[in-house]
């Protein structure tokens, strides 16, 4: 709804056609928005990212050419907190990507309610065509040109797809050479010897798990026994798989970019983690049985953990879908109309905005115990950490079955309430 004196409903950028990523994001706020009373008013403010910056990542490769890459760091909202979330460095990272993964985070950590607004940043890059140096000097000039708009109480990048420690490392060296003292809160996901959390490695995969036990309990489905297949065996899906198998629950295929493989009776997972950090992927691993990469949406399973990219689970595979619980470790993996398919056909979806937080939320006892310098222990985070998880998990099932909605929709409208009472609380300035 536009004022007569604003010339367009949405801004220039958000007109396209195609949408992309941003547009599955914008139809998932529609859908919340008959749920929001009052607070409906302000939900323009959820429809377009507060700010967005585009910057021009110039290095010198090593070859001695000049080499230009795009980066972005769009900040979605910031009414309950510093802007947060990862940086993902990826060749198909486009601006609605970004935009509408910051989104995401400002409905998750609204949802987890973690004091943070939402942000994400990323380079258009395959990382994995750069030497160590190059990948320094792109990490450390984005970092310079993003500066600006981050910091410890204005904005605060963590770990995404193909980023990690040692690039958090040189983030904040980064930032702190600039503002001419160490400030290791400016970014999360830091080595443990650099004001790093313990546990915050595994802390999505830990949540993933986490929820998915949780769900696995309220429908009836015994996790001793229950299949389970995996997409992406990264930090994410990895974790996750790991926890599955120790509590018995087998990983029977595992598909990522290097191929699909499986075993009904159950992958060796510590093997396959290894075998995956020696050589890249799952592809030519010993103990398992290639399959081909379309046929892993109809395995067999009772639990399905999409965990690499968005826009995985459509309307082309969604009706292939065998699993009684999909858990979704990736940001974004199901469309809007696969979300429809699966609950039509009873499959529960737990979205990336509540089985996901894990991740952020040990970011945050990052921050905290950095800005504290007060470090805890393993056992102490990964118990918070499983707390909040349940806790928020158990609030938005009671929403999802007073409304009758599904948990996505749920997830949104208790993350929406937060940020939107927030924004009115706040007011607007001037
Ligand atoms: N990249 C992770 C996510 O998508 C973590 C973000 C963070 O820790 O700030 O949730």
């Amino acid at each position: 709804m536009s004022h007569p004196a604003v010339a367009h409903t949405l801004p220039s950028y958000l007109q396209a056609d195609r949408l992309g990523p941003w547009g599955i994001y914008l139809q998932q706020v529609d859908r919340v928005t008959p749920y929001l009373g009052r607070l409906a008013r302000w939900v323009e403010t959820l429809k377009r990212p507060k700010r967005a910056l585009i910057v021009d990542v110039p290095i010198e490769m090593d070859d001695g050419s000049i080499a230009h890459f795009e980066g972005y760091r769009v900040q979605h909202n910031t009414s309950r907190g510093p802007g947060k979330g990862g940086v993902r460095f990826h060749q198909d990272v486009t601006l609605s990507e970004v935009m509408a993964l910051s989104a995401w985070m400002s409905i998750k950590n609204a949802a987890v309610n973690v004091p943070y607004g939402g942000a994400k940043g990323g380079i258009r890059v395959d990382p994995k065509r750069l030497s160590r140096g190059e990948l320094e000097r792109l990490t450390r000039r984005y970092t310079s040109e993003i500066g600006i708009i981050i910091g410890p109480s204005k904005d605060i990048p963590a770990p995404d797809v193909n980023t990690d420690g040692q690039i958090m490392a040189w983030m904040m060296d980064t930032y702190s050479m600039n503002v001419g003292a160490t400030a290791t809160g400016v970014v999360t996901g830091k080595p443990v010897a650099l004001g790093g959390s313990l546990g915050r490695v595994e802390a999505t995969g830990r949540g993933v798990f986490t929820v998915g036990v949780q769900a696995a309990k309220l429908i009836g489905l015994p996790i001793e026994g229950a299949r389970v297949a995996v997409q992406g065996f990264g930090n994410v899906g990895g974790t996750a798989g790991k926890l599955f198998a120790e509590a018995g629950a087998p990983v029977v295929a595992v598909q990522d970019h290097s191929g699909a493989i499986c075993n009904a009776k159950g992958l060796d997972v510590p093997a396959l983690l290894a075998h995956v950090r020696s050589s890249g992927g799952v592809h030519g691993f010993a103990g398992a049985d290639a399959l081909a990469p379309e046929e892993f949406w109809g395995v067999d399973c009772e639990i399905l953990i999409p965990a690499a990219l968005e826009g995985q689970i459509t309307q082309h595979n969604a009706g292939r879908i065998r699993a009684r619980l999909v858990i979704e470790g990736a940001n974004g993996p199901t469309t809007p109309e696969a979300d429809d398919i699966l609950h039509d056909r009873g499959v529960l979806v737990l979205p990336d905005v509540i089985a996901n937080a894990g991740g952020v939320t040990v970011s945050y006892f990052e921050w905290v115990q950095d800005f504290s310098s007060f470090f805890w222990s393993e056992d102490e985070i990964n118990a918070r950490l499983v707390r909040i998880m349940q806790e928020a998990f158990a609030g938005v099932w009671q929403v999802a079955q007073e409304n009758q909605v599904s948990l996505r929709t749920a997830t949104f409208i208790v993350a929406c309430q937060r940020i939107l009472n927030a924004r009115e609380m706040r007011g607007l300035y001037p």
